[in-house]
């Protein structure tokens, strides 16, 4: 990918009658289209060399029936290890969730080489570089959301998304072309988006909102039912 080409944003109008915008842009990998971004990742490969320092992939069939989207590799996590929330605080409880509802092998991603898998499910990011102080900034969002679209164009019909924070439900929206004003952030929100996915809304599962118990183990579960549900009467509404 050029870098021309992923900053031209996915934005939130015209996805209805520009469907290839609508089908965002394929992961690339050496993406260096956020100078601030691109400009943090050549400081870390200096400063931590050991460590991946490249934009995250998403990690996950393609397919994945279940959706989840994050908000940026943490420095220590996905930006160390090249896996979506593997390796810090986040990850612990989101995996550990993802496989006691049946989404994953096991309750732990150590690296990204190890024999965990996800089943069913894919795990994404609004923003695929690590930001300063976890914070991307509104233009890395946009820049960003094109491979989000493409996750999204790729996920089923019958799906569900869950949002994990207030930016990562925007740019939800955003790469499907919804209005962010007809849908708000809530956690436990579930949204029925006009193409027949569901969207659910969580808190993010950071280390900050764990441990002020803003979001619960039990309140993170709770989502996670929901979506198991969600997917299942799907399923079975397909089969009948
Ligand atoms: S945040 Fe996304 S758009 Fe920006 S440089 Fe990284 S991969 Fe490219």
């Amino acid at each position: 990918m050029t870098v021309a080409s992923v900053s031209d944003p996915v934005t939130a109008a015209g996805h209805a009658d520009n469907p290839a915008q609508a089908r965002g842009l394929p992961f690339d990998a050496s993406c260096a289209a956020c100078p601030r971004l691109a400009g943090f990742l050549a400081q870390q490969r200096s400063a931590l060399p050991a460590y991946y320092n490249a934009p995250v992939p998403a990690f996950g069939a393609v397919d994945a029936r279940l959706l989840v989207v994050g908000l940026a590799p943490g420095l220590h996590g996905a930006n160390r290890t090249g896996r979506p929330f593997t390796g810090d605080h986040a990850g612990v409880l989101l995996y550990q969730t993802l496989f006691d509802h049946g989404f994953a092998s096991a309750p732990v991603s150590e690296h990204a080489a190890d024999t965990l898998r996800l089943i069913g499910a894919r795990i994404s990011n609004a923003v695929r570089c690590v930001p300063p102080e976890n914070k991307p900034e509104p233009a890395e969002v946009r820049r960003c959301n094109a491979f989000l679209a493409h996750d999204l164009a790729a996920h089923p019909a019958d799906g569900v998304v869950i949002a994990l924070g207030t930016i990562a439900h925007q740019a939800v929206l955003d790469a499907l072309g919804l209005r962010r004003a007809a849908y708000s952030f809530g956690h436990g929100a579930r949204h029925a988006l006009p193409d027949g996915r569901l969207l659910i809304d969580s808190y993010h599962c950071s280390r900050y909102n764990t441990s002020t118990r803003r979001l619960t183990p039990e309140m993170f579960a709770a989502v996670f039912a929901a979506a198991r549900a969600a997917l299942d009467a799907r399923r079975d509404a397909g089969a009948a």
